[in-house]
């Protein structure tokens, strides 16, 4: 990479960066992370997390990232629980749901006045059907590390009434850990879509447009001055591009370099780095 590289993207007035596979995994800072953002803070330019992650509130992820030296306030940050709590008591207030999630994700629909039916840890000892499964309105499912088999009874039995809304955070299929991949929001939906014999209804997070045009609206940035870093192509590349944010793909996460050939040459990503590390060198 060349010093245009970094004089160009010191043009770029917002950076919006994805969590997961990009600043960090799990609890693993990624290198070069920290160093990035403080250069970037210190260049005055807007900084955003948009992250497809539903297990947190945003107020976990400031404190997230203070433990990684990284200080960010709770308005750059933008997850997909806290837009489909949002989306959902814009559209369908006060309504009743049934969560196959975490507890950030069931904190984030309370907080909007959206009644949480399960607010406890069901567990396979519980009768699925020990459940008014005629009450809810809405299943909203995102990444569930706690999913039971009487979750998914429940989840199953509840989607056959024809007027329950079926909503996913977002459709990420697997979760990138330091020692490996997990299943992610993506696949509780799937097998709930098998399971139901109905496809789901809405889903929130990135690809669709809704963070990325959030994450312009508070930075007050063109989207021409905006620039996505995003580690999976399908979500936060194609995602950024449908709504024309530049794009930085960083290698190590969800996507490798070979799956580009799997990818629409319009959603191509402008800069493909290994790491933030390296466009560190850069400035
Ligand atoms: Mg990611």
């Amino acid at each position: 990479m060349s010093s245009n590289l970094g004089e160009k993207l010191f043009q770029f007035n917002a950076f919006f960066f994805d969590g997961d596979g990009v600043l960090y995994k799990e609890n693993t800072i990624l290198p070069g992370a920290k160093e990035l953002l403080s250069i970037l803070e210190e260049k005055k330019k807007k900084i955003f997390i948009l992250t497809n992650n539903s297990t947190k509130t945003r107020e976990e992820y400031v404190e997230k990232l203070k433990n990684f030296g990284i200080n960010v306030n709770l308005n750059q940050i933008l997850t997909s629980a806290y837009l489909t709590a949002k989306h959902v008591s814009e559209t369908f207030p006060e309504s009743k749901i049934y969560v196959i999630g975490e507890q950030g994700l069931k904190e984030e629909l309370e907080r909007v006045n959206l009644q949480v039916l399960n607010n406890w840890e069901e567990k396979n000892s519980e009768d699925p059907f020990d459940f008014d499964l005629e009450s809810v309105d809405i299943v909203i499912t995102g990444m569930d590390r706690k999913l039971t088999y009487v979750k998914l009874a429940r989840a199953m039995n509840i989607l056959k009434n024809k007027h329950v809304r079926f909503i996913g955070t977002n459709a990420d299929i697997t979760f990138p850990t330091p020692s490996g991949f997990v299943p992610g929001g993506g696949a509780m939906i799937d097998i709930l879509e098998t399971l139901s014999n109905r496809k789901i209804d809405t889903i929130i997070g990135k690809p669709k447009p809704l963070m990325f045009n959030m994450a312009l609206e508070l930075s007050s940035a063109k989207k021409t001055d905006a620039i996505m870093f995003g580690d999976r192509l399908e979500t936060d590349i194609v995602g950024a591009k449908n709504v024309g944010i530049n794009t930085c793909f960083v290698l190590g996460g969800a996507s490798k370099l070979s799956d580009l050939v799997k990818l629409d040459k319009t959603f191509y990503p402008d800069i493909i780095t290994n790491s933030l590390s390296d466009l560190v060198q850069l400035f």
